[in-house]
């Protein structure tokens, strides 16, 4: 398979273009290659998200569109994977004709058996739930996608779902919840931390149940897992890893020792994204969250004694079945009583085959929507009043590369995983200083709603030190600014629905 280069669309959240990195490696392992674009490809993947509405005709869409994608060169291949994948299944096979392999989320590795099947002119669906490891047993991640430009990497430590919210669809799409070995983990981790990696970001439905079902029946050394505050111990402990974070937790799972690790473990990020969903205690009961506002505002309590500067973000739903305006009210105290430095907001709508979708009780569309705009009016306040007072603090930031604005400006993300522009002298020196991957020291000098703006401590990279003419009191300022520094700031930003081309 040489000479074939493949394309992958993915769909969702962060669990699914991690999904779609297990499957490059997967297939650069089995000697092919990433095309440019879509139209130069020979085999499209595309990796399905169903947490949104009509994701499965989002899907029809697009294959209905591959069609002549495919008529247009012989020999293309059309692979789907993911959630919509692993609802429907080999339905998609019947459905439609040019598509050649279905594969669910518990089925990565089957792709290049699939591949070679396909390519013999053979078609196949791998769907259905493995509750084995051996679904994690995937190969090492290439040092070329593992060194990308960000140094950043997910890692998978457990899948699945047992919660079942009344209004999601993950538990049917995901399956049981399943914890990967910590050696396993561990192992990862260290290769990453040998191939440059500098900040991981821990990945499960349910992060930090991890291990739990083991740990309660007493089988946790047998099966290689222990509570999640000790992993996290673990894998702060291995060298060249500057930064840890979670996604997503559930509120239920926070017990004294994982608050205590983010106040004790060194490369913890102080950031902490957990979804509330609604501020109303009778939704939440409604949702089957199972807890209620105020335990939710004593987590938050006990995270913020543990680590001071701590920004919490959350998921919100608005317009569940049932809610009334004093509800919603409720979820526009709790944003506010609860500080919420972002968050990310939906209306509601039903999922099949979920507890809320036969509930009745629809709240109007353009009631949900005048909902939704409230509470991302508050929120954009909110955001923009923890940045403006972030102004004059410090963040050591993690340059991606250069920002969407152009000119002479880079973007990158602080400890609080809060998206931070920085101006930069034309000609750096040396050169590379703000290369993709470098974690640049700078202050934060202005505020967005969206962003922070932040100036370099560096005065040889500040705009303008590359004229002769730049007044050196800005050089000593700076300077002195730079001398001043003694504390570090970090954050974190949650990749929310995703459309990314691999
Ligand atoms: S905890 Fe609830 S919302 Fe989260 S994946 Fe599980 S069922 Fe869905």
């Amino acid at each position: 398979m040489q000479d074939k280069r493949f394309s992958i669309r993915t769909y969702g959240c962060q669990m699914n273009v991690h999904d779609s990195e297990k499957v490059v490696t997967l297939l650069e392992d089995a000697g092919l290659s990433a095309a440019a674009s879509e139209s130069e490809a020979d085999l499209l993947v595309i990796n399905t998200c169903s947490i949104r509405d009509k994701a499965e005709h989002q899907l029809y869409s697009d294959l209905g569109k591959l069609r002549e994608w495919k008529a247009e060169k012989p020999g293309r291949i059309v692979g789907v994977g993911g959630c919509v994948a692993q609802q429907v299944g080999d339905r998609l096979l019947s459905r439609f004709g040019h598509l050649d392999f279905v594969f669910g989320t518990h089925h990565l590795r089957r792709v290049p058996a699939m591949l070679d099947g396909a390519l013999a002119g053979r078609r196949a669906a791998w769907v259905g739930e493995d509750e084995s490891q051996e679904r994690f047993d995937l190969p090492a991640r290439r040092p070329a996608l593992a060194t990308g430009p960000r140094r950043r990497a997910f890692v998978t430590v457990m899948e699945g779902c047992d919660m079942f919210c009344s209004f999601c669809i993950v538990p049917s799409t995901r399956g049981r919840e399943i914890s990967r070995a910590a050696t396993e983990i561990d192992t990862e981790v260290r290769q990453l931390a040998d191939q440059g990696i500098l900040e991981i970001m821990l990945l499960g439905q349910t992060v930090n149940a991890y291990g739990r079902h083991d740990v309660r029946r007493g089988r946790a050394a047998a099966a290689g897992t222990m509570p999640f505050a000790e992993l996290l111990g673990q894998l702060d402990a291995i060298p060249g890893i500057e930064r840890i974070r979670y996604t997503s937790p559930h509120p239920l799972f926070y017990d004294a020792a994982l608050i205590r690790a983010h106040g004790e473990l060194e490369h913890l990020c102080p950031n902490v994204h957990l979804p509330v969903q609604s501020g109303s205690n009778r939704i939440l009961e409604q949702m089957r969250r199972r807890y209620t506002r105020e335990r939710y505002f004593e987590i938050l309590g006990a995270l913020r004694a543990a680590r001071p500067d701590v920004a919490i973000t959350s998921d919100l739903i608005v317009g569940f079945p049932g809610e009334t305006e004093g509800d919603f009210e409720q979820t526009l105290d709790l944003v506010r009583v609860a500080g919420l430095v972002d968050s990310f907001s939906f209306k509601y709508s039903p999922r099949p085959g979920t507890g809320a979708a036969g509930m009745g009780a629809e709240v109007p569309a353009e009631v949900a929507q005048d909902r939704l705009e409230r509470l991302q009016a508050q929120q954009r306040d909110q955001t923009l009043a923890y940045h403006q007072s972030r102004v004059g603090q410090e963040a050591l930031v993690l340059i991606e590369g250069p920002s969407r604005r152009g000119g002479h400006q880079v973007t990158g993300r602080d400890l609080h995983h809060r998206v931070v522009n920085l101006d930069l002298c034309s000609s750096l020196e040396p050169p590379g200083a703000a290369e993709p991957g470098t974690l640049l020291p700078a202050r934060v000098v202005g505020a967005t709603p969206h962003s922070l703006l932040a100036a370099p401590l560096d005065p040889a990279l500040l705009p303008g030190a590359e004229d002769p003419d730049f007044p050196r009191s800005r050089l000593k300022s700076s300077k002195r600014r730079a001398d001043e520094t003694e504390s570090v700031d970090c954050a974190g930003g949650l990749a929310e629905d995703v459309l990314r081309v691999l």
